[in-house]
């Protein structure tokens, strides 16, 4: 008698522990097949992870219940699943969560890929820089690569040519993208190369669309080319050749919750496994990224010039400290200049709404949400205050909730601040804003499609317009302020300003006329903010390495951040503390540091402590991890301190 080993998709412990069970009689079951098994009182799915010949007595083992009519997962994502759960103490419930979609158990039909029409394109000469690139990569004498190319270098048709070289092997390709809504682009330029290949998964798709996305590339018969977020690195694809992550130090690469792994990490992981290749493309490289090409962990390549005709802009550094217009008079007069010779503007600010806090004059308290204690944000379209975390709304109140003062004033800007001041300077032009209060799929298209034909003067948004737009007519981008940016409490935040500040300069002077950037500041002399302005980036990475390194963060450190939660907020203090002593006692090599609130001081009606522990061994961290009591959370890696 046969048993097979299976990893139960219901067992929440965090090791990866393996149950036997009966097969049914004269059933071939092949590795990676998904079943359901009894488990406990309960039924759960479970994935076959191999069968032995060994006899056994039946009389110990449960049979399975039934075989799932759907193509058994590769083995390269049986593998990546127990690694997951060992690098980053997570559950193999936890971890086929985020393998496997949902729904799996119910019928579906299988729709073939959709092909569009290939209505052709212009074929591009590339330069010597982008041939010297495509050779390395393709050379394949490293497994990973760093592509540090600056804004508008030709990354894009780079991918490309990589694409086509791996589906002409016969390998399909994955291509990881920041956040899919913001790349249309991308998929534009995709579809035309790849009509007939071209898989789009996106991060918002209804269960049973993600289904039939992971069906599609389970029987696929032909390599395929998938375009998509983090999660499309755990598609069933049968034979990877190449997986290419763009813009490579996006936050959004990091899964917040378990397993909170790092993209990076599990990209180099999976090529490990199916002895494939990577390409991790960037202007701005993380610190860590940069740091593993220094030492020649992955190979590295530079792309120093714009392909085409664009030139880097000039930056100017406008110094904010005791002025107190929101648009200083040097950036509207560059504006003028730039509308008059028929450009266009783009203008950044990190926040949206209208204003920043609700503040009492008095006091100095701000009007504060009730479910999360985060400062509420104006929204004068609206005339309400909103929280931008869990979307409580409340009229502004005419006295101080703290001290009954009626001295309450606005402190701060946002984008529909910085919409209603420049409708009135600019009144004879086309003014829009894009920012999540209206960053729908479609509204953030036709903006784009508005953009690209010219029929918007002044584009106002956040994060949302600093990256990824290759827009010819953008001859002046203006940030607004960087200061909240640089402002939060955290390890990276240099490294996040210097980034975003690079991402959004990088719009202008895209076509042959040198475009114009100008920085607001309250931070003129701030090492990211210079190092910026001169499109340098070594510059940044030196001095910031060295503050890793004085300090002792990553990439020095490994760091785990635990979390905890109590309807009781000095329940929640005493135990995170008593819990920080136990740690440092039991782990006298590590540093505990807090417990601090966490920046979302309530939620889920719990309020929320945490600690950060700073370890020269990653295993000490898991070791602590593996150790915590039930009603803890965890975060190994953190790239967000809060
Ligand atoms: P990146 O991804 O590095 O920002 P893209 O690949 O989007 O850069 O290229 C920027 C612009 O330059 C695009 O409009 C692209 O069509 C164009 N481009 C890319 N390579 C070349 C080339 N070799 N010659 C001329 N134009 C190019
Ligand atoms: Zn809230």
């Amino acid at each position: 008698m046969k048993s097979i080993s299976v990893s139960v998709v219901a067992y929440g412990g965090r090791d990866f522990r393996h149950f036997d069970y009966l097969p049914k009689k004269d059933t071939i079951l092949p590795i990676g097949s998904i079943i359901k098994v009894p488990f406990g009182k309960q039924k759960s799915l479970g994935v076959v992870l191999h069968t032995t010949t060994e006899p056994t007595s039946a009389a110990d083992l449960l049979p399975i219940e039934k075989i799932l009519e759907v193509p058994p997962i590769p083995n390269h994502l049986l593998d990546l699943a127990s690694w997951l759960s060992d690098y980053y103490a997570a559950s193999p419930k936890a971890v086929w969560r985020t393998i496997l979609p949902s729904g799996l158990e119910q019928r579906s039909q299988l729709k073939k890929l959709k092909t569009s029409a290939n209505t052709g394109h212009k074929p591009i000469t590339l330069n010597l820089g982008q041939q010297k690139a495509i050779a390395t990569i393709l050379s394949g004498e490293h497994r990973g690569y760093l592509l540090h190319g600056i804004t508008g270098s030709g990354k894009t048709e780079i991918y490309i040519r990589i694409i086509t070289e791996n589906l002409r092997r016969g390998k399909s390709a994955i291509l990881l993208v920041p956040e899919i809504s913001l790349t249309p682009q991308m998929i534009e330029r995709l579809n035309l190369h790849f009509p007939e290949q071209l898989l789009v998964n996106h991060s918002k798709l209804t269960p049973a669309r993600r289904k039939q996305v992971w069906l599609q590339a389970a029987q696929s018969e032909r390599p395929i080319v998938v375009i998509g977020p983090r999660s499309s690195l755990f598609l069933p694809l049968h034979s990877i050749g190449v997986i290419i992550v763009d813009e490579e130090h996006e936050q959004s690469y990091k899964q917040e919750n378990t397993p909170c792994y790092n993209t990076n990490q599990v990209v180099a992981k999976i090529c490990e496994l199916t002895k494939s290749h990577y390409v991790l493309g960037s202007a701005t490289p993380s610190i860590n990224t940069y740091l593993m090409a220094k030492e020649n962990n992955i190979g590295y390549i530079q792309l120093t010039e714009r392909a085409g005709e664009g030139k880097l802009p000039k930056v100017t550094i406008l110094d904010k400290r005791d002025r107190h217009e929101l648009l200083l008079p040097e950036l509207t007069q560059a504006m003028r200049r730039t509308l008059q010779r028929g450009d266009q503007v783009l203008l950044f600010i990190n926040r949206r709404g209208s204003a920043g806090a609700m503040m009492c004059g008095h006091c100095g308290e701000t009007i504060r949400c009730p479910n999360c204690d985060m400062s509420l944000t104006f929204h004068g379209d609206i005339a309400r205050l909103v929280c931008h975390y869990c979307g409580f709304k409340r009229l502004p109140p005419h006295a101080c909730p703290s001290c009954n003062e009626v001295q309450l004033s606005f402190v701060g800007s946002g984008t529909k601040g910085v919409e209603v001041e420049i409708e009135k300077a600019f009144s004879r032009y086309r003014i829009a804003r894009l920012d999540s209060d209206n960053g729908d799929i479609e509204t953030i298209q036709t903006t784009y499609k508005q953009l690209q034909d010219r029929q918007i003067d002044i584009i106002v948004g956040t994060q949302m317009i600093a990256r990824g737009l290759d827009l010819a007519g953008i001859g002046l981008v203006g940030v607004i302020a960087t200061d909240s940016m640089l402002a939060i409490p955290d390890y990276s935040s240099s490294e996040r300003t210097f980034q975003l500040l690079t991402q959004v300069a990088g719009r202008a002077g895209r076509s042959n006329n040198t475009g114009e950037v100008i920085i607001q500041t309250l931070s003129p002399t701030h090492p990211a903010i210079i190092a910026a302005s001169h499109h340098d980036f070594e510059a940044f990475f030196e001095h910031e390495i060295q503050l890793r390194q004085r300090y002792a963060y990553p990439p020095y450190r490994y760091l785990v951040k635990l979390m905890y939660g109590h309807k009781n907020e000095q329940k929640a203090t005493s135990h995170s503390t008593e819990i920080a002593h136990a740690i440092a006692l039991k782990w006298p090599g590590v540093q505990v540091l807090g417990p601090t609130d966490r920046a979302i001081r309530r939620s889920g009606g719990l309020y929320w402590k945490q600690l950060i522990v700073k370890s020269k061994r990653r295993a000490t961290l898991l070791d602590i991890i593996r150790d915590l009591k039930p009603g803890w959370k965890h975060d190994i890696d953190p790239t967000n301190m809060s």
